[in-house]
């Protein structure tokens, strides 16, 4: 299996050597060659299997620069009932994304059951491990370097903890995450781990992360890279799970199942797509937006426009609040073909801060068959949404699900077995909660009073000069 860039200028390049890349040397998104094909005989031999020998089935079609004996020891110690703990029934933690019947046809797939309560250590703790291994192999370290409003931060932490051929530095705005979100990341105390507190917004720190990764010199001298979500681990890492849910959700192959999905940064929902590609049995792939409905608008209109970043709306599912979609050119390059030097041209209009539009192009006649459908969600809806699940089914879903299981029952009907993605925890937004249904969702017992923990962090100002100096210190 080769990876090939969506913009065509990069020659197809083997898994571990795009494993810690972010963006593809010609500033496009890599992709496999082709999408590996999973028929009906592999279907049928796959639906018993648990969670980490799915995953190795899975991730064994896009590796096959790693010997398989050392990738499936990587993917048993990753999908452990130990690191996935935080079930809402215990007992199902060894499903590691238990999926719960709501009703007939409709199903809540849990997926924020790991470390920090969000579905992005589902990527994280795989690529935490396929870091260290590689990195071991060539004796080599790596210095990571990002900003976070929340949950990829705190991901990446406890997916490098302890790991010693990688340090993590990375930047969070000092107001802004919740204290819950705050005292996760603050309170590590690890050698490896350096949380740095900035003064000023997310945007501050993210911009000063791109000014330090844009020195080119500075990045090779001290080895900075990225965990980012358009790390093409993460998105492999995510097809596991849609597997996971189709085959609990359904009880023969001959069934289709739909999947609603919290869109972001659209790495979720690419995974979904690649699943589908692959052949496992998707009806649709509902993607919600929460009130930055930039993709909404897309499926809508065939008009992609990013939003400037004052128009991005704070909103109460925070980690959907996006101006422009990361993974959003990996489905268009399949979307018009593959046809590289097309995804150039729209993203050199992107670049200038532009909109394209799709609607007159031919692809657009073919959009239905990627059986994505769309809808958006404000806070009125989520803060209903929270209720009525809670009112039918007794369960307690956090806002980002709640954008999903807003849009999904637009669409349900019991006929169209529906799976809607939980990526959060409720405990992690118990303000929201509390707003909703007047009382403070319960939290796993080990995580109770964090917030009265120790906090380390670097306090700094948002300067690359600064955030330069510090990196140098702590590396020698
Ligand atoms: C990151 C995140 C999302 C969005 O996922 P994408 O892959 O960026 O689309 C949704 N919900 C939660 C809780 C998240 O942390």
């Amino acid at each position: 299996m080769k990876y090939v860039s969506t913009r065509g200028g990069v020659k197809p390049t083997s898994f571990c050597d795009i494993l810690l890349e972010g963006l593809a040397p010609d500033g496009g998104l890599f992709l496999p060659e082709e999408y590996p094909r999973i028929d009906r005989a592999t279907l049928d031999q796959w639906r018993t299997l648990s969670y980490a020998q799915l995953a190795f089935a899975v991730v064994s079609l896009f590796i096959d620069d790693i010997p398989l004996n050392d990738l499936s020891k990587i993917v048993y110690k990753t999908y452990t009932p130990q690191t996935f703990r935080f079930a809402r029934r215990s007992e199902t933690a060894k499903d590691i994304t238990p999926v719960i019947k709501l009703e007939e046809g409709l199903y809540l797939q849990e997926l924020s059951n790991g470390p920090t309560l969000a579905f992005k250590d589902m990527a994280m703790q795989l690529l935490g491990n396929l870091f260290e291994y590689v990195l071991n192999k060539r004796k080599d370290s790596l210095n990571i370097l990002g900003a976070t409003s929340g949950d990829t931060g705190s991901a990446a932490e406890y997916a490098m903890l302890g790991k010693r051929n990688v340090n993590v530095f990375m930047l969070s705005p000092q107001k802004g995450m919740s204290p819950f979100q705050a005292a996760q990341m603050y309170s590590l105390r690890d050698p490896n781990i350096f949380n740095i507190a900035v003064s000023g917004n997310f945007d501050s720190a993210q911009d000063v992360v791109k000014a330090v990764s844009d020195d080119a010199g500075f990045k090779k001298l001290y080895k900075i890279g990225a965990v980012n979500s358009i790390n093409w681990a993460r998105v492999m890492a995510q097809v596991i799970y849609y597997f996971f849910g189709y085959f609990r959700a359904t009880k023969s192959n001959d069934e289709r199942v739909s999947f609603a999905v919290p869109s972001g940064n659209l790495g979720n929902i690419c995974a979904g797509h690649i699943a589908r590609m692959m052949g496992l049995p998707i009806k649709n792939l509902i993607l919600a937006t929460n009130e930055n409905d930039v993709l909404d608008e897309f499926f809508r209109t065939g008009v992609y426009r990013p939003r400037a970043d004052q128009e991005v709306h704070k909103t109460s599912s925070p980690s959907m609040d996006i101006s422009k979609a990361s993974n959003f050119e990996r489905f268009i390059f399949d979307l018009v073909g593959r046809d590289a030097e097309l995804v150039k041209v729209l993203w050199t209009k992107i670049k200038k801060g532009d909109s394209f539009n799709l609607s007159q192009h031919s692809c657009w006649g073919t959009i239905s068959q990627f059986g994505i459908i769309s809808g958006s969600s404000n806070h009125a809806d989520r803060l209903e949404t929270i209720r009525l699940v809670f009112e039918m089914y007794g369960q307690v879903i956090d806002p980002h699900t709640a954008d999903a299981m807003k849009v999904a029952l637009e669409y349900w009907r019991p006929s169209m077995t529906t799976v809607v993605l939980e990526t959060a925890q409720p405990a992690k937004f118990e303000e929201v909660i509390e707003d909703a249904l007047g009382v403070v969702p319960s939290r796993p017992k080990e995580l109770e009073g964090i917030e009265k923990l120790p906090k380390w962090a670097i306090m700094a100002k948002p300067t690359s000069h600064v955030i330069k100096r510090i990196i140098r210190n702590r590396l020698g």
